[in-house]
């Protein structure tokens, strides 16, 4: 853990959120500013700052698939969702901990700003 690290905090449940799945590798929780009508967060319970710095595969894998089972439960999957990675500046990171964001319950539009 590091101990300055806002997600790494959600992890340990010393920073309360809205969790909605977690299992031994990573955690989901709802987005406190969301930009859509479901707006969730998947995080790797070990701190990784950011795509730049992933290892392990099988993790950025189940970040994916953890993704992809919560937007079955909040019945997203057929009318569909989008999941992204920001990473660093040009992409808008503001969180240096890994986080796979789930947007989803409205229309997007392509290309992302
Ligand atoms: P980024 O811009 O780094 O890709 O995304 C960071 C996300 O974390 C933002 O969507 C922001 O709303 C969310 N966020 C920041 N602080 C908190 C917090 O304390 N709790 C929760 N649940 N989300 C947060
Ligand atoms: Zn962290």
């Amino acid at each position: 853990m590091a101990t300055d690290c806002l997600f790494c905090k959600i992890v340990a449940k010393t920073i309360p959120a809205k969790i909605v799945a977690e299992n031994s590798s990573c955690v989901a929780f709802r987005d406190i500013n969301p930009q859509a009508p479901t707006h969730i967060l998947v995080i790797p319970r070990h701190h990784t700052a950011s795509l730049n710095d992933a290892k392990d595969a099988a993790l950025i894998g189940e970040m994916h698939l953890m993704a992809a089972e919560i937007a079955k439960a909040e019945g997203l999957a057929e009318r569909g969702y989008r999941t992204v990675i920001n990473t660093n500046a040009d992409a808008g990171q503001t969180v240096f901990h890994i986080h796979l964001h789930l947007l989803g319950g409205r229309r997007m539009s392509w290309p992302p700003g």
